[in-house]
């Protein structure tokens, strides 16, 4: 018979409506690698018991797109606008990446977001300058012991917009072939092109063909910033390139139009709000998409500038949106609005389960519904922070931070024990990351005014005249 666990006694959040919430406590039970019951009370026998008092029992969360290899850099760019980052990490860092910095800063990364809740994590992988350097990529996701999608975004080279260069087609088709072939494995593939924001229609089109050919899904930017405000989901659909295998992250200056054509077409959402607020995308496009008739999932994006958990990006997201509600209906003369438009559920929700629908995993994770995966985090509750527990969704979403994520299991497995990851060599984990970052940093020898410290503003950059 299967490992059998029981998750004992804590305040279960399922965020699945038919299964409902378990308050003050309930009980999970998991075989093997998947959740079999959620209940009040469940007698199972001899399994083995994590107990699971003062805490708070809810599926993973969900990062529906991180750039992880820039974690060497992380908040170096933390006062940088898009324009900046440009020059600053896709001009001046990138291709000073070797395979070896490329696996030690998804290593650090990956483990950072795991070690924080994020049990699943699209990995959106775009400083993929050699074949070599997206198997060192791919060797990190799997040692990380997370669930993660690994979303090939080509390599610096590509990533200096308008750009008519080609995708390197035969690097997704060799990992496609060789070791990423499997859709149930822990780590699964994805394809992540520049779209027609920041390439060549031309180049658009023969990524889609990939992406079909290959049975990938799609992650592509939409509508950050002035790239975003030249129509260009208006013009996928022109060309009938819209499907519910796509996920367009950012969305903030896309048309309401163009917000209807994603629905219409059953396309996901992926909202960054600490950065798009930071770097210049726009208002986070929350309230709109959920307007058109989109449920958005959340991301960290750029790493190197904002935090790599999601509890900042829950608060971000709620309290924008709270925000431009209040705004609204002050406009209308009232003084505030009559109920909570976003309420902090559907923030919850956005986390787990639409990540899940983002990464077209949601028959496999997102919820504690029996029959899925795994995928379970344990968060601390005897804290002064967190007692009384009146509101444990209002507390998750505006009081919870990854200090309290103590137990994690992943696809049944016990990753986290005890606020610990579990196997793991975390000072190696460190070591490799700092070497790395200071080999960069010295095989950059002051180029663009690079330097460490917090003082390094680049220049901006500037899109070629037309
Ligand atoms: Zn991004």
């Amino acid at each position: 018979m299967a490992n059998r666990t029981l998750i004992k006694g804590g305040t279960v959040i399922t965020v699945d409506p038919a299964v409902g919430d378990f308050y003050p406590s309930g009980d999970v039970l998991v075989e093997g690698n998947k959740i079999v019951a959620v209940a009040q009370t469940i007698d199972a026998g001899d399994a083995e018991v994590i107990d699971a008092t003062d805490c708070l029992v809810l599926p993973g969360l969900i990062d529906t797109h991180r750039h992880t290899w820039q974690a060497l850099f992380r908040n170096i760019a933390s006062d940088w606008t898009l324009a900046h980052y440009f020059t600053g990490l896709h001009g001046t860092m990138s291709e000073l990446y070797r395979p070896e910095d490329t696996y030690s800063g998804n290593l650090i990364g990956t483990l950072e977001a795991l070690d924080s809740g994020i049990t699943t994590l699209l990995d959106w992988s775009h400083n993929l300058n050699t074949p070599d350097h997206a198997d060192a990529a791919v060797d990190a996701l799997e040692e990380s012991g997370a669930r993660v999608v690994f979303a090939h975004g080509g390599g610096h080279q590509h990533w200096q917009p308008v750009s008519s260069i080609p995708h390197p087609a035969d690097d997704v088709r060799r990992l496609r072939g060789g070791r990423l072939s499997s859709d149930d494995a822990l780590v699964t593939m994805a394809l992540a092109p520049r779209g027609n924001q920041f390439a060549t229609m031309e180049v658009t089109q023969a990524d889609w063909a990939l992406a079909e050919e290959l049975g990938l899904r799609i992650t592509c930017h939409f509508g950050d910033g002035a790239w975003g405000k030249s129509r260009p989901v208006a013009a996928l659909a022109a060309n009938g390139m819209l499907g519910p295998q796509m996920t367009f992250v950012h969305c903030n200056t896309l048309a309401d139009d163009e917000l209807g054509m994603m629905a219409a077409n059953g396309v996901t959402a992926s909202i960054s709000p600490d950065i798009e607020l930071q770097m210049g995308h726009g208002w986070p496009a929350t309230g709109r998409l959920m307007d058109a008739g989109i449920r958005p999932s959340l991301s960290i994006d750029v790493c190197c500038s904002n935090g790599g958990h999601l509890f900042g990006t829950m608060r971000a997201t709620v309290g924008t949106q709270r925000g431009f509600d209040n705004e609204a209906a002050q406009a209308e003369g009232k003084p505030w609005v009559d109920e909570m438009e976003l309420t902090c559920r559907d923030v919850l929700e956005f986390a787990t389960i639409e990540g899940a629908r983002a990464c077209g995993l949601d028959g496999k994770i997102g919820s504690l519904t029996p029959g899925k995966r795994a995928d379970v985090i344990l968060l601390r509750t005897d804290t002064f922070g967190m007692t009384p527990l009146n509101n444990p969704i209002g507390q998750f979403v505006y009081n919870a931070h990854p200090g309290l994520v103590d137990t994690i299991l992943v696809d049944g497995k016990v990753a986290k024990r005890d606020g610990e990851l579990v196997g793991l060599d975390a000072a190696r984990v460190r070591r490799l990351a700092v070497e790395s970052r200071d080999d960069i940093m010295r095989r950059a020898d002051g180029r663009a005014g690079a330097r460490i410290g917090g003082d390094w503003i680049p220049t901006a950059y500037e899109a070629p005249a037309e």
